[in-house]
């Protein structure tokens, strides 16, 4: 295999590296260590093999870099692979030598180049249908790729399908009966759940009972006595890290599913889980490739769910391969365009299309080809029957299993296109997350960025704008020239939205000239939030102020925005009725795709006119008195020094009371389960704790009385982990926080994962010690510091045992890293609620005081980062908090056998350098611990 004689750069928090080409082919090219300026002068000069060239230019602080980037070709040559985007693992896939040092990266770079042009030329590359017809177009778009690419790339003998006819077609199926109501014994249960372990597999017993409780939620809801509704049956179960709870649900979910011909939807919070239980729904579901076909009509018992914006949109797709994307943007669409035709989903975010490829092109470029706004034209679209958002709606009709996410459930339950395809067992894994899951999708936000966004859906792009994006009288053009009366609502919305923010709001709000009544209430809401600014930030946060002590100029701008709202809702709700009414009396223009095409326009009109009425009474209420349900609030929305939004916000009080009526009072069987439901990870004996889990269930609303269970985790966490607290880390003081993180990354010799609460201190801490870290072979990744999404960098951070990874709240939750990649965690401090409005009403309402409420937000937030640490029986791990000031009364967040020490650093460094023992741990625990 020859590498490529060409150049190449790797530049890293340690040095830079160059190599030249070589004279004979390679065989003499030498590497160098250079400064960062002779490498940008290098770069500069000629094109360069390099690897991630976003991280690079971040590093070398150029961002204009460009050059040969070894991610872009692997993103052609081998779309829809995983590959972690290091050398090492770039060496891995290519099954080439690993570096042993960062010196040794350049020649691996021209040996994987001279590997992945080698495979196009192959007679057995399995991804080349599509390569040559792609190739023509990257051509002509001067990818740097493409000249070395055109000379191994064979013109075809016969010419290429186009992908959108390559791509397969969805099947429409009849619905679904309703499910047989059975009974799940409890030895059958135990016999799948065996079934699904496997032969070999250790007796869990904890694991047994669990399985058992779960197929409580899948008995036959029963009439109530009373005679009121009949509820759900519902489940809270805590079961501790380690029962293994997703098999546990499955065993009893996937029974169910074959005995009664059901759905059975699985809910998580975060892409991890999904993942994981992709994986292991194929135990339950053999033949499956979760998505792949597998029963004999070719449906897939399994599908991932996912929200329509997660989605590939083909016609947005085909509308940039033919000039609406073009430069770099436009590569990126053939990239894209070769994904499509190898990808198992469509899905575009958290699915095989690979984070990092957005990052390299640095830009929004695949949101842009998501259907984020709602523009589809269902039927009229000429991809709808091979559409990947089609298909997985439909497939989830006819799945055994549907993984979804809780928003999406929710969404689902409070605005599904088809009520038959509703759920109705749902078991939401993550359990701990429904409550703010709730509190976001129950939201109401009426800001700049919002009616923009409702403009556009109902008037079309600004002039000038590129692109095939349409408003709605394009969108039901042939309904509009039909039918008077459609016709005559859609140019009144459209008339009436010409008052909602257009393209430059934001700047014209910032000049105090706002235009139309809904910029001049977005700006009376600007001049309050800065009148009333008590927090003494400069510009990199957020403001917020209450919506009350309003004066009368600014209720009557909200009066005048409402009425301006109100003139946009009453045509689109004239045009539901009308479209409602072609639908149940076709006239004999209306065929088969019209009729769909009219369906869709009902349901997005149908959230719109809903979206729009929050919006109004919102408005109406500020005024007069607040509505005890709700929280309004006032908002300029800021980060990075600039403002982004504007506007009013509104979020319930208690989420769970519009969960309740959407997702509870319509299920059969509802079960919440995590690792940290109850207040306090007590003992499973404890009945303790369960009082707020059980108010954040929103049982109470719905009129149910759930059943609880709780399993102690399996882990002797007395021997696998210990709890440092740190004493003599000054607060405020970053350099000395920056030292402590860096001497206990070198203590545990990397795989430490470090939680902030400020952005702000992750980067001063990162940037004071990264070079140091990685020139003593320790690699250090951080969120909103390094040019990667997050989900890569939780690949990269488990691939490697010598990384070490920083990061913010999403860190707490979305990493699974088992193993001794993972093996300490590090808080810098306490992590208090952040002191919002909204934080604040909800603190005064709390049945046992404010400080009870902050407590359990804590230890909640506690409980979820120490869950980062032992995720299985061999994992062994510290957890430090940089804070003297955790009180005891939080430590019981920890399971109750670990070890809690209170150590000075010098202490605390020894013990992460030891390794945990667990000798005599718990002679040692922390006698505050126990109060
Ligand atoms: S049907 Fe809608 S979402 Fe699907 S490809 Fe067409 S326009 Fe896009």
């Amino acid at each position: 295999m020859a590498a490529l004689p060409l150049p190449a750069i790797h530049v890293s928090h340690a040095g830079c590296w160059l190599r030249d080409a070589g004279t004979g082919g390679n065989e003499d090219a030498m590497t160098k260590t250079v400064g960062k300026g002779a490498a940008i002068t290098a770069a500069a000069d000629t094109p360069m093999l390099m690897l991630n060239a976003p991280l690079l230019a971040s590093r070398l602080g150029y961002p204009d870099l460009s050059g040969l980037d070894l991610l872009e070709l692997y993103a052609f040559v081998h779309p829809a692979r995983f590959i972690v985007p290091t050398p090492h693992g770039l060496a891995r896939v290519l099954e080439l030598r690993e570096p042993v040092g960062e010196e040794d990266v350049p020649a691996l770079l021209q040996a994987a180049a001279g590997a992945l042009l080698e495979r196009c030329a192959a007679p057995d590359w399995p991804e080349r249908e599509g390569a040559w017809t792609a190739l023509q177009s990257l051509l002509r778009q001067r990818w740097s790729w493409a000249p070395l690419l055109a000379a191994r790339i064979a013109k075809p003998e016969r010419a290429e399908r186009w992908l959108f006819t390559r791509l397969p077609e969805w099947n429409d199926a009849p619905e679904r009966p309703q499910p047989a109501q059975i009974v799940l014994a409890e030895g059958e249960v135990a016999d799948r759940l065996a079934q699904l372990t496997g032969d070999g597999a250790e007796t869990r017993p904890g694991q047994r009972a669990y399985a058992a409780a779960a197929a409580h939620v899948f008995a036959p809801r029963q009439p109530n006595a009373n005679g009121a509704d009949a509820r759900a049956r519902m489940l809270l179960a805590e079961a501790g890290t380690g029962t293994g709870k997703t098999l546990g649900y499955l065993a009893p979910a996937s029974l169910w599913a074959e005995k009664s011909g059901g759905t059975v939807w699985v809910s998580t919070f975060t892409k991890a889980l999904q993942r994981q239980l992709r994986r292991e729904s194929r135990r339950a579901w053999p033949e499956s490739s979760a998505g792949g076909s597998a029963r004999a009509d070719g449906s897939p018992p399994v599908v991932v769910r996912k929200g329509r914006e997660n989605y590939l949109c083909l016609l947005n797709l085909e509308d940039a391969l033919q000039g609406g994307f073009s430069g770099r943007a436009g590569i990126m669409a053939q990239l894209v365009a070769r994904w499509a035709g190898y990808t198992q989903d469509g899905d575009m975010v958290g699915g095989d299309l690979p984070g990092w490829l957005g990052t390299l092109f640095r830009q929004r470029g695949v949101a842009a080809l998501t259907d984020r706004r709602g523009e589809c034209v269902y039927a009229g679209c000429p991809h709808y029957r091979k559409c990947f958002i089609e298909r997985a709606a439909r497939d989830s009709t006819q799945a055994d299993l549907v993984i979804a996410n809780h928003a999406l459930v929710m969404i689902n339950a409070a605005r599904g296109r088809d009520a038959a395809a509703r759920p109705t067992r749902i078991i939401f894994d993550e359990g701990h997350h429904v409550f703010e899951a709730a509190d976001a999708t129950f939201a109401a936000a009426l800001t700049g960025v919002e009616t923009i966004e409702l403009r556009r859906w109902v008037i079309g792009p600004e002039k000038g704008s590129k692109g095939r994006r349409r408003g709605l009288s394009a969108r039901l053009a042939d309904v509009a020239s039909y039918d008077d009366a459609s016709g005559a609502a859609i140019a009144a919305a459209r008339h009436a939205a010409e008052a909602l923010p257009g393209d430059g709001w934001l700047q014209r709000l910032q000049d105090h000239a706002p235009s139309g009544p809904v910029e001049e209430l977005l700006g009376a809401v600007r001049a309050m939030a800065y009148a009333r600014d008590e927090s003494g930030h400069d510009g990199g946060y957020g403001l917020e102020t209450e919506a009350a002590q309003l004066d009368s100029d600014f209720i009557e701008r909200a009066g005048a925005a409402q009425a301006a709202l109100a003139a946009i809702r009453q045509p689109l709700m004239r045009l539901g009725v009308r479209l409602e009414a072609l639908l149940s009396e076709p006239p004999d223009w209306l065929d088969g795709a019209g009729r769909a095409r009219i369906d869709g326009a009902r349901h997005s009109l149908g959230w719109r006119v809903d979206l729009l009425s929050a919006w109004e009474s919102l408005l109406a209420r500020m005024g007069g008195a607040a509505d005890p349900r709700f929280v309004d609030w006032l908002a300029v929305e800021r980060g990075d020094g600039r403002e982004y939004d504007v506007g009013l916000h509104r979020r319930w009080l208690d989420p769970m009371q519009p969960f309740a009526a959407t997702v509870l009072a319509p299920a059969h069987g509802v079960m919440l389960t995590s690792a940290s439901l109850r207040d306090g990870t007590g003992p499973a004996a404890d009945d303790t704790g369960w009082a707020s889990a059980i108010a954040r269930s929103g049982a109470g609303h719905a009129d149910i009385t759930p059943r609880l269970a709780a399993f102690d985790s399996p882990f002797d966490y007395a021997a696998q982990a210990e709890v440092l607290i740190v004493t003599d880390v000054p607060r405020g003081d970053i350099p000395a926080l920056a030292g402590a993180f860096g001497r206990l990354i070198e203590a545990s010799g990397g795989g430490a994962l470090g939680l902030f609460t400020a952005i702000r201190r992750l980067r001063a801490v990162h940037g004071r010690i990264a070079d140091r870290m990685a020139r003593e072979g320790l690699p250090l990744y951080a969120q909103h510091v390094d040019p990667i999404d997050t989900g890569t960098l939780v690949d990269i951070f488990r691939d490697d045992p010598r990384a070490s990874l920083l990061g913010t709240d999403a860190l707490r939750d979305g990493v699974d890293v088992p193993g001794h990649s993972l093996r300490l965690v590090v808080m810098e401090q306490v992590p208090w609620p952040q002191p919002s409005i909204l934080h604040r009403a909800r603190r005064m309402v709390h049945s046992a005081g404010g400080q009870a409420y902050d407590d359990r937000i804590i230890r909640g937030r506690l409980a979820q980062a120490f869950g980062r640490l032992i995720r299985s029986r061999g994992d062994r791990g510290h957890f430090v908090i940089l804070s003297s000031a955790l009180p005891s009364r939080l430590l019981s967040a920890f399971p109750s056998a670990t070890p809690v020490r209170r150590v000075t650093l010098d202490e605390a460094l020894q013990r992460v350098a030891g390794g945990v023992s667990g000798q005599g741990a718990l002679l040692h625990r922390d006698p505050l611990a126990e109060s």
